[in-house]
C-alpha cells in the first residue's frame, strides 16, 4: 500500500493534459504572450462566474491582495484589520503597502474572522480596510462581518484564494460580498494554473480601473505613469488559456471535494480528533482541517498508517520572525489554540472512495 497524499497535482492535471497541451500550442502559435485575448476572455469568464462585473488578471494571489489594498488607497501607516491564521498572505500585502496589520481573532469552529473580535478592533482605533479570508474554502460570516464595516464606511477586501465558487444560500459567491476581492490560481488552489496567477474581482468600476492601472506600472496609457504605487504584476496568456480550459471543471471539482469532506465528517469517530462543521455550498473544501490536542503523535501514527497530513498553518502571523517589532504581537487566544492543534487530512477531487475510507479507518485507530 502506498501513502495517501494530502494532494496530488499529477493526478489532478493528468485527465486534462491533452486539452491543456492543445491550449498551450494555440498560445505559442499566436505570438501573443502577456495581457492578450486569452487574458481578456478569462477575465470576463471569471467575473461572470463570481457574479461580479470585473476581473483583473494579475501575477499571483498575494499581488492581487496588495492591489486590492492599493486600489483602496491603503498607504503608509494605515491600519488594516486581518486574521493571523492565514499564513501571512494578507499581512504581507498590508506591509507591502506600508500599512500596519491589526490582528483579529478567529471563530474556533470555522477558523474564519470572529465578528465580535472585529467589532472590538474597530472600536479601538481607526481602520482603513478589513481583509476577510475565506479560509480552507469556507465563506466567513459575511452576514455579521459586513454590517460592522459598512456602518463605519470601512471597505472590505475578501481573500478568496481558497474559496473559488463558495456561495451563500442566496447564491452569492466568494468575491461578490465585499468591495473588492483577491483570488490566487497557484497550482494547488481549487482553480489552479500551471504556474503562478491571480485575479482581483470587483463590481466597482472605479476600483476596477485603478486596479488595471496598478497592475501595469500605474499606466493610464502606454508610458504615462498616472497612479503612484503601480506595479508590474500581469497574468500571462498561457496561464489564462489553461485557466479557461479548467474553469468549466471547477464546480464538479468543488462538489467532489465537498463530498469527500462530508464523508470524512460522517465517518471519523474518535475522541482524538475534533471535526469541522458539516458543509454545504458555502464551503468548497479546499482543505479538510481537523484539530488534535496531541498533533505530533497523531501525525506520526497516521504516517505509520500510510496517511500523509500537513499543518495549515503552524505559526500565527504575529509570531513570524520578520514581524517582530513591526506589529502588535499580543497573542490571540483562538488563533493560538488553532495553530497548536490544526491538522490537514488528504482532500482533493481525485481521491478515490477507497482512499477516503482508508483515511477514515486510520483516523478511527487514533
Ligand atoms: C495561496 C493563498 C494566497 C496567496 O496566493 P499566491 O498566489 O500564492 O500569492 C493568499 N491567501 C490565501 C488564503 C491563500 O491560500
Amino acid at each position: 500500500m502506498t501513502t495517501i497524499p494530502v494532494n496530488s497535482l499529477q493526478r489532478h492535471i493528468q485527465p486534462l493534459a491533452a486539452r491543456l497541451a492543445d491550449a498551450s500550442k494555440r498560445v505559442i502559435d499566436s505570438g501573443h504572450f502577456v495581457l492578450g485575448p486569452h487574458v481578456q476572455r478569462f477575465e470576463q469568464a471569471f467575473a461572470d462566474y463570481c457574479g461580479a462585473t470585473h476581473a483583473i488578471g494579475v501575477g499571483n494571489g498575494t499581488d492581487a491582495l496588495e492591489l486590492c489594498l492599493r486600489a483602496l488607497d491603503v498607504g503608509t501607516g494605515d491600519r488594516v484589520a486581518v486574521v493571523a491564521n492565514a499564513a501571512m498572505y494578507g499581512t504581507t500585502a498590508v506591509l507591502a503597502c506600508g500599512g500596519v496589520p491589526v490582528f483579529v481573532d478567529i471563530d474556533p469552529a470555522t477558523h474564519t474572522m470572529c465578528p465580535q473580535a472585529l467589532d472590538t478592533v474597530l472600536r479601538a482605533g481607526p481602520v482603513k480596510a478589513v481583509i476577510v479570508t475565506h479560509l480552507y474554502g469556507r465563506l466567513a460570516a459575511m452576514d455579521a462581518l459586513l454590517p460592522l464595516c459598512r456602518s463605519r464606511g470601512i471597505p472590505v477586501v475578501e481573500d478568496c484564494a481558497q474559496a473559488h465558487g463558495a456561495q451563500d444560500p442566496d447564491g452569492t459567491r466568494a468575491g461578490a460580498f465585499g468591495d473588492i476581492a483577491s483570488f490566487s490560481f497557484y497550482p494547488t488552489k481549487n482553480l489552479g494554473a500551471l504556474g503562478d496567477g491571480g485575479a482581483v474581482v470587483t463590481s466597482n468600476p472605479a476600483l476596477a480601473e485603478r486596479t488595471r492601472q496598478l497592475r501595469q506600472y500605474g499606466w493610464s496609457a502606454k508610458y504615462t505613469n498616472t497612479l503612484a504605487g503601480g506595479r508590474n504584476t500581469r497574468l500571462d496568456e498561457l496561464q489564462a488559456a489553461l485557466l479557461l480550459e479548467m474553469l468549466p471543471e471547477l464546480d464538479g471539482w468543488n462538489a467532489r471535494r465537498r463530498a469527500i469532506a462530508n464523508r470524512y465528517s460522517a465517518g471519523i469517530r474518535t475522541p482524538a480528533l475534533a471535526l469541522p462543521p458539516p458543509c454545504g455550498p458555502e464551503h468548497v473544501a479546499h482543505l479538510y482541517v481537523v484539530r488534535s490536542e496531541a498533533r505530533d503523535a497523531a501525525r506520526a501514527r497516521l504516517a505509520e498508517l500510510q496517511v500523509q497530513t500537513d499543518v495549515h498553518y503552524p505559526t500565527p502571523d504575529y509570531r513570524q520572525p520578520s514581524l517582530q517589532g513591526k506589529a502588535d504581537a499580543s497573542p490571540l487566544p483562538q488563533t493560538e489554540a488553532a495553530a497548536r492543534s490544526v491538522m490537514t487530512l488528504p482532500c482533493f477531487p481525485e481521491l478515490t472512495d477507497a482512499e477516503v475510507d482508508a483515511v477514515i479507518s486510520a483516523c478511527n485507530r487514533l
